[in-house]
């Protein structure tokens, strides 16, 4: 039998991973012993492979319970395209499918099988199970168990049976969601035994964190998907037609967008679902019913068109991009009317949800209106220490400017008081700027003192001074009388002069020129990179084997191809990502793109002195070995070994270790000073073609260099 292998050996095996990511090794190692385990990790953070790893690791077929049915397909044909014999039972199955895959599981043809939720709890399932070798259960989306979790499936409360039937296979519980409330149920629920518990860091440093006043909304986002042509992402938008509204305009100004929404039939969710996955369309304007079944690992960016309900959501939402661990870019649009929307639809709960569901809320809120390092904000709602400002968000980025608006606040409680209390943000902004609305005039509103007199800022920006005087206690909002707003706990001491009130500037970000020209030519630029050829081959790889781009190469791994553009299967083969499995399905039609677009830039290349000796060291520092490189070059292979031997012989590093044994070395070199007239032809007759040309004139080039080799 052959020696069972090594975690470590099946990550990069199987997944091509060099290392673990924090904590994936411990959870594996917990799994592998047979514990029980729960695993916290942010979306992207690598939770697959804890179960995955295991479950080749292990003797027998592991048991996914997976509860949407896009995520199972999408795990499998991400297992398969890697060489891993996986499988999933679900209702899109037809009769013969689930036949088929029943007769591999009893071969033991399957190593890993993904199931939904009511199937497993299906009695005539668990019989059938209770037949086979099972290595370990493992339970995704585990919050789903919780009723306190935002996607609550009533089926995963039964889950509890799979530890009563099968004691000891080990169970691993994953989720991304980090609330202590509801991992108390998962561990409860699921009845695992003494559980080792994983939780990782909530940090994503490869997000950037970016809040925008939800105003030109739609304007905003036009200059932010010129400067981000072809990149995918996701707009969050709170109802349905908004979604519909926003991929419509998209659409029009020449975007492929779609929008994704529960109320659309299922079978069109699944081609826009698929298409998304596929690179076919570029955006996605979804409710939060789009996202839990997205294992996309190159979504660019996310934004949020409305305000999420709480940081939970939100943090889940915003991870679904940048999976990769590339940078990835997130954008909350904020509105005070939002967090009036959510009020009204959140007093419609339970009293005792209501009162939970609107302190988060609030911290929602605090978030969007925060003027510190938002990740410390959001870590810390997590619970998580995080010691510095991060760098990546936009508090950090654009620091701001505070200035004394003590004035300006005691205008707003003046005319907030004078209107006694009554009217909404809306009305108090237009008498103060002293509009002449009919509302205004026929309720007399003008006649008041502070009528316009904060005719001098403008509308968007008071309603932002507004905001913050209601963060800061200077105004507060009635919300049980439709918004009013009343004096907040400091008025007095603000009126009476007492007390400074400190204002942020709203950030002016100018909104880069319409249709700005000079944009157009950078995107004709980027055509022409590696990168972008490269993933014009992706998509016709994965177009022809029926799997999502992501699947063929993710994005790092692409970046990394294009970076060190490897110049034949070994080369390629030690990039991170790329298995020996994905290379034969894949590697030739990589290889071939990158050795096309290197001869096109070579050809480009400036003709200088050397140049084709450097381009040959080109391609060899690409791993190429000499045949390759003739292949390239076009070169006769002679001319080729001549080019190496001077690189070599003018102090290049060339590892002529890798033709010439050190001992033949010494061999050679011992009779080139007796060889008269000395040549490389001269040399190989007299040791009757025993070395090659290129060992030759490797061994002469050491030779000129003296010096470096010592005849000893
Ligand atoms: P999660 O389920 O936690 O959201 P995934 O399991 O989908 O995350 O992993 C996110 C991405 O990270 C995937 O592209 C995955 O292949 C990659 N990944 C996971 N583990 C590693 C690792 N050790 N090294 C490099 N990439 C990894
Ligand atoms: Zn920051």
């Amino acid at each position: 039998m052959p020696e069972p292998l090594l975690p470590s050996q099946i990550l990069k095996q199987f997944f091509g991973y060099d290392r673990f990511r924090p904590l994936q090794e411990e959870a594996i190692g917990a799994v592998i012993a047979g514990q029980d385990t729960l695993l916290l990790m942010p979306t992207g953070g690598g939770k697959s492979v804890c179960y995955q790893v295991p479950a080749l690791a292990l003797p027998g077929m592991a048991v996914v319970v997976s509860p949407l049915i896009a995520l199972m397909k999408d795990q499998v044909d991400g297992l398969r395209s890697n060489g891993i014999r996986a499988a999933y039972l679900n209702s899109s199955l037809l009769p013969l499918e689930k036949d088929a895959i029943d007769h591999q599981c009893r071969e033991g043809a399957i190593r890993l099988l993904y199931v939904s939720p009511e199937k497993i709890m299906s009695p005539v399932f668990l019989q059938w199970l209770y037949r086979m070798k099972i290595s370990l259960f493992a339970i995704d989306e585990a919050h789903c168990i919780s009723s306190w979790g935002h996607d609550f499936r009533p089926e995963y409360t039964q889950l509890k049976i799979l530890k009563e039937y099968f004691p000891s296979v080990p169970v691993i519980a994953l989720t991304a969601t980090a609330d202590k409330l509801i991992r108390r149920d998962i561990l409860d629920q699921l009845g695992l035994r003494s559980p080792k518990v994983f939780v990782s860091s909530f940090d994503r440093p490869n997000l950037s964190l970016t809040v925008r006043p939800g105003r030109s909304r739609l304007g905003h986002i036009l200059d932010f998907l010129e400067l981000h042509p072809e990149e995918p992402g996701i707009i969050y938008c709170l109802s349905r037609n908004a979604t519909e509204e926003v991929a419509d305009k998209l659409y029009r100004s020449g975007y492929k967008a779609s929008a994704y929404h529960a109320g659309l039939p299922a079978a069109d969710r699944m081609v826009t679902q698929d298409a998304f996955l596929r690179d076919d369309i570029q955006i996605i304007c979804a409710t939060i019913a789009f996202g839990m079944g997205i294992d996309k690992s190159n979504v660019r960016w996310v934004m949020h068109y409305n305000l999420p309900k709480n940081l939970e959501s939100f943090y889940q939402e915003i991870g679904r991009a940048g999976r990769d661990g590339l940078p990835a870019e997130t954008i909350l649009f904020y509105s005070f009317r939002d967090v009036m929307n959510w009020r009204e639809m959140l007093m419609q709960g339970t009293p005792e949800r209501q009162e939970l569901q609107i302190a988060r809320l609030e911290r929602m809120q605090q978030y969007a209106e925060a003027q510190l390092c938002r990740r410390r904000i959001l870590l810390n709602y997590f619970s998580e220490e995080a010691g510095t400002d991060c760098g990546n968000c936009d508090v950090c980025r654009e620091p701001r400017t505070r200035f004394d608006g003590t004035l300006l606040a005691q205008k707003a409680l003046s005319a907030a008081i004078r209107l006694g209390e009554g009217v909404n943000m809306g009305t108090l902004i237009d008498v103060l700027r002293g509009s002449r609305s009919r509302e205004i005039l026929e309720k007399g509103y003008d006649k008041i003192k502070t009528y316009g007199a904060g005719a001098d800022v403008k509308p968007d920006d008071w309603r932002e001074y507004l905001t913050q005087m209601v963060n800061t206690g200077v105004l507060d909002v009635a919300y049980h009388q439709k918004y009013a707003i009343h004096k907040g706990v400091l008025a007095q001491k603000i009126l009476n002069g007492a007390q400074q009130v400190w204002l942020v500037k709203p950030e002016n970000q100018p909104r880069p020129e319409k249709g700005a020209e000079s944009r157009k030519p950078k995107r004709e630029m980027l055509k022409e990179t590696l990168p972008d050829r490269l993933r014009v081959v992706r998509k016709q790889l994965a177009d022809r084997h029926n799997v999502p781009p992501y699947i063929v190469f993710n994005d790092n791994t692409l970046h990394e191809i294009a970076k060190t553009k490897p110049g034949n299967r070994s080369a390629l083969l030690a990039i991170e990502g790329v298995t020996a499995h994905k290379f034969e399905q894949f590697g030739e039609a990589i290889l071939t793109e990158v050795r096309r677009f290197v001869k096109e830039q070579t050809g480009k290349g400036v003709q200088v002195k050397g140049g084709s000796y450097l381009l040959t060291l080109q391609l060899y520092e690409q791993g190429c070995s000499p045949e390759e490189i003739a292949q390239q070059r076009d070169l006769g292979i002679t001319t080729v070994q001549s080019h190496l031997a001077w690189l070599l012989e003018n102090g290049y590093s060339i590892q002529w270790q890798a033709f010439l044994h050190p001992a033949d070395l010494q061999i050679i070199l011992a009779v080139i000073p007796g060889i008269q007239p000395l040549s490389a032809r001269a040399i190989f007759d007299y040791f009757e073609g025993k070395f090659s040309y290129l060992q030759i004139k490797l061994a002469q080039a050491l030779y000129n260099r003296s010096g470096v080799v010592t005849r000893k």
